[in-house]
C-alpha cells in the first residue's frame, strides 16, 4: 500500500509545479517504523523528514540511504544531535536557533543547508518569522557563515477557505521570488502536506512534505 500511494504521487508530480519546476517529495516519517519507511524508499522515494530529533536519531541507521530532512520545531539543546548529518533543516525560525546552529556546525567544520519557516498564518500556535518581517530575517540570517539560506518552508492554516489558504500560497511565493532574485542558493518553497499539497503546488510550492497520503494515517497523535 505504502509503495503503491508513493508511486501515485510521485507520477502526479512528475510534471512539476504551476511554474514548471520540478517538485521534491519529502516522505514526513514521524510515529513510522524504519520498515515502513524503508518500503517507500525502496519505492522511490529520495528525501525523508522527522519532526522530533529522538526518531530522527534513533532511526538513522536503520532506514535505506536518503536525504535527512529534519521538519519540526528544533530545540535548541538538541540542535548538537543534527550536526553533520540532515540535507535540510527547513524550521530555522528565530535568530536563537541560528546562533547555536552555527555555533556547533563551525566546530564541526560543517554547513547547514536551512530554510526559514515563515509563519504564514501569524497563528500563535506556529513559530517562525511573520511574513512582513521576512526579508529582514533573510539578512539577519545571511550574517551566519556556517547557515547556507536554501529557501522557505510553511504551514497553512487548517482551513477551509480555499481562497485564503490560496492568498497566502501566493504570498510565500512572492517572498520566495524576491529572496531568489538575489541568491542563487534560494531554491525551495517547503509548503504543502498531506491536505494541502495540491493547491500549494498551483501556487508555486516546489517541496511538498507528505505523512498521511503515503503512510495512511499515524496510529498514535503526534506531538507537534
Ligand atoms: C507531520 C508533518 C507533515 C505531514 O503531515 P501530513 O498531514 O500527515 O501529510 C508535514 N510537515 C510537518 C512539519 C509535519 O510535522
Amino acid at each position: 500500500m505504502i509503495a503503491e500511494n508513493v508511486k501515485k504521487v510521485l507520477a502526479e508530480i512528475a510534471g512539476g509545479n504551476n511554474l514548471g519546476e520540478k517538485i521534491t517529495l519529502v516522505a514526513a516519517t514521524k510515529t513510522r517504523s524504519p520498515e515502513e519507511i524503508n518500503e517507500a524508499i525502496d519505492a522511490g522515494i529520495a528525501d525523508i523528514g522527522e519532526n522530533k530529533v529522538q526518531e530522527f536519531t534513533e532511526k538513522f541507521d536503520l532506514v535505506h540511504g536518503a536525504n535527512r530532512h529534519f521538519i519540526g520545531h528544533l530545540q535548541t539543546n538538541k540542535v548538537k544531535y543534527l550536526i553533520g548529518k540532515t540535507a535540510l533543516i527547513h524550521s530555522l525560525d528565530r535568530e536563537e536557533l541560528a546562533a547555536e546552529i552555527q555555533k556547533r556546525a563551525e566546530k564541526a567544520n560543517w554547513t547547514a543547508d536551512c530554510l526559514i519557516e515563515i509563519n504564514i498564518g501569524n497563528e500563535l500556535s506556529k513559530s517562525g518569522f511573520s511574513a512582513d518581517s521576512a526579508i529582514r530575517a533573510y539578512e539577519t540570517l545571511c550574517a551566519y557563515p556556517n547557515i547556507r539560506l536554501r529557501g522557505l518552508m510553511a504551514m497553512l492554516p487548517l482551513s477551509e477557505d480555499e481562497a485564503l489558504l490560496r492568498k497566502l500560497c501566493l504570498s510565500m511565493r512572492e517572498i520566495y521570488d524576491t529572496i531568489k532574485k538575489k541568491d542563487n542558493n534560494f531554491c525551495f518553497l517547503s509548503m504543502g502536506m498531506s491536505g494541502d499539497w495540491r493547491l500549494c503546488v498551483e501556487c508555486g510550492s516546489n517541496m511538498i512534505r507528505l505523512g498521511t497520503t503515503l503512510f495512511g494515517p499515524r496510529r498514535y497523535p503526534a506531538r507537534q
